[in-house]
């Protein structure tokens, strides 16, 4: 696989380390059990598989390319370029402007744009319909576009099904940069609907047997079709593909099951297969946190930004089983207690220590395909300190690596 320039401020001293001596001595990924470092009295547990993924380091790579080659230009971000804040701020520090929020709202008017301006398209992509307002700005689209090809795969895929009248059904959230992204492209050549998950495919099936009114379709997934859809003509034949960083497995089960009422529905050809649109940083990541959960972990902190998508799948197959803290990076800690992401009510929570630190005795560290490992190295020193544990990486890592 390619290899990126990544800027020195993301180069790890620890994590970096770890996971560079698992690919050096498991260059096929055949082994997916963690890293279990013993650090003073207690084992740091990691997954095989974290931090940067493919798509996240060519964003970075282009994005500080773009900087770099027009000073004294006006660089602006369609919108965050991945989900973490430290990675962002970094290019806002650099003078780089977000053009939209993550939802979407425009932060500029858009007539402030001209064919001067250096525009930056995040790793998520973007619409056609933003795309071509660009170009009637003058802005060179293509220039310092950071799609993830794994994502343009799964346009790619659902233009293929949808030219052959599939229409396509994208698992994601509605307001996630990429869903609303890869929709506008489905949208393209075929009728797209999104679905959230299992229950809403579950409320999908009923229009695609027919046992539901027609009319309540409009209701129950109002906003999130395309116009003119007509489910009495447009679930006859259908495919599923997924925002990227959404949980495979569940990806996976909607697939099966979609495809098992509308064979019963519509015959064998109803249903296109698109199981190869998986991301491989996703399953990765998903199936090394899988691994974790045969630890005897006492507790889990994840780290990423706490509106990144594939950090929150993680956080929830973890949480699973061990006490998992979702937090953003190292100033969610101090010796008291954790401020963490409570991942049902999707708010900001605190839980203070009361010396339950006194009782871990397997810690894990995980974090999400945004999240540089400089971040992790800061977890786990705060960790250390709140633990009163004495951190010596490089004797620490030479014993690990015996
Ligand atoms: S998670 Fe997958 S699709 Fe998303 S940016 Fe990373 S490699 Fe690309």
């Amino acid at each position: 696989m390619k290899k990126f320039q990544i800027p020195e401020q993301f180069k790890s001293s620890f994590t970096g380390k770890v996971k560079q001596w698992r690919k050096q001595n498991d260059s096929r990924k055949k082994d997916f059990a963690p890293s279990v470092i013993p650090i003073g009295e207690r084992l740091w547990i990691f997954p095989r598989h974290m931090g940067f993924c493919y798509g996240v380091e060519n964003a970075i790579e282009i994005a500080f390319k773009a900087v770099e080659e027009n000073q004294g230009k006006r660089v602006f971000l369609l919108g965050e370029m991945i989900h973490n804040p430290a990675v962002n701020q970094d290019l806002l520090s650099m003078g780089v402007q977000f053009i939209m929020d993550t939802a979407g709202n425009r932060l500029m008017d858009w007539n402030e744009l001209n064919s001067e301006d250096v525009v930056i398209t995040p790793a998520f992509g973007t619409t056609i319909e933003i795309e071509q307002q660009l170009r009637e700005k003058g802005v060179d689209v293509k220039r310092y576009n950071t799609t993830c090809p794994f994502v343009e795969k799964v346009w790619k895929r659902s233009g293929e099904i949808g030219q052959d009248g599939y229409t396509i059904i994208i698992h994601g959230k509605y307001k996630h940069e990429e869903t609303r992204a890869t929709f506008s492209h489905s949208n393209q050549y075929s009728k797209s609907i999104v679905i959230r998950n299992l229950e809403e495919a579950e409320m999908l099936a009923k229009y695609i047997d027919g046992s539901l009114d027609i009319e309540q379709f409009y209701v129950d997934f109002k906003g999130k079709y395309s116009e003119g859809f007509d489910p009495s003509k447009d679930l006859k034949k259908i495919g599923v593909v997924n925002q990227t960083t959404m949980l495979a497995t569940e990806t996976e089960e909607i697939s099966k099951y979609l495809k098992g009422i509308v064979i019963k529905a519509h015959g064998d050809a109803s249903f296109a297969d698109t199981r190869d649109t998986l991301c491989y940083a996703t399953n990765d990541n998903q199936d090394a946190a899988m691994e974790l959960l045969k630890t005897d972990a006492d507790v889990a902190f994840v780290i990423g930004g706490h509106n990144s998508s594939n950090t929150y799948q993680l956080a929830i197959i973890l949480s699973e089983k061990i006490k998992t803290f979702f937090i953003e990076s190292e100033n969610d800690l101090d010796d008291l207690g954790v401020n963490y992401l409570n991942l049902k009510t999707m708010s900001q929570e605190r839980c203070s220590w009361n010396d339950a630190w006194k009782n871990w005795k397997e810690i894990v560290v995980a974090s999400g395909a945004s999240c540089p490992d400089t971040l992790v190295d800061q977890v786990v020193e705060k960790l250390c300190q709140i633990t009163n544990t004495e951190l010596n990486q490089e004797k620490v890592l030479a014993e690990w690596m015996k």
